[in-house]
């Protein structure tokens, strides 16, 4: 069975799209002796968004490599570190925000005619073609699975205000809505009017207040 004779682009992932060359390694030179090792420090800028609904590495990033090719007996074993920006929404405050991603890859490129190509099925294991390993499908994978499905701007976001849906952060903790017993409503109202007038100024004393003088003055006018 000749290696990767014309072979058509094999179906991986469900999320199989057009190879990007960028992501596509040559691993002829590498030769099949095992233990033989190559370095692989690369820098890929994407040219589509790959991730979840709220959260991806956007279109234009640049994604590092720092990556080992080693010959092994069943094919080329890929080990190393894939670093991404992230741009997300907060889940609980759908304010944007960025961040970053960085997992840790190994995986095994079966050869064409080893064992593992022959009792595995395609979208079990991640094949060598012609050759050439692709990156694109491992890292799709790999983000998919450390990306967080409900992303949030940070770990102890506050989310917005379930009364009035002002976002946390900016209206401060302690944004709150008194919920009023309703005997006490019509002096609510009289007390919540006041500082409704916003003047700082001395003429914005309240009602209350104002009675509340008059009353001390009485007193101290004996
Ligand atoms: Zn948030
Ligand atoms: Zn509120």
């Amino acid at each position: 069975m000749p290696a990767g004779s014309g072979s058509a682009p094999r179906k991986g992932s469900a999320a199989r799209r057009e190879p990007d060359a960028a992501f596509v390694l040559d691993v002829r030179s590498l030769g099949r002796r095992p233990g033989t090792m190559r370095e692989l420090h690369r820098t890929v800028t994407t040219v589509e968004r790959i991730g979840l609904d709220l959260i991806a590495v956007p279109v234009g990033a640049e994604i590092e490599l720092d990556l080992q090719q080693q010959a092994v007996s069943e094919g080329v074993l890929v080990t190393g570190t894939v670093r991404a920006p992230l741009e997300g929404e907060c889940s609980r405050c759908l304010e944007p925000f960025t961040d970053e991603v960085s997992v840790y890859l190994t995986e095994l490129f079966a050869y064409p005619d080893s064992t593992t190509e022959q009792t595995t099925d395609d979208d079990e294991s991640y094949r060598m073609i012609d050759d050439t390993i692709d990156l694109e499908p491992v890292i799709i994978d790999a983000f998919g699975v450390e990306l967080p499905l409900q992303p949030l701007c940070t770990p102890d976001c506050a989310g917005l205000c379930p009364e009035c849906g002002v976002r946390m952060a900016i209206a401060g903790s302690d944004h709150s809505h008194e919920i009023l017993d309703p005997r006490w409503a019509g002096l609510a109202k009289f007390a919540t009017a006041s500082p409704g007038d916003g003047s700082p100024d001395e003429g914005a004393a309240t009602a209350a207040d104002h009675s509340a003088d008059m009353a001390s003055n009485m007193t101290e006018e004996k």
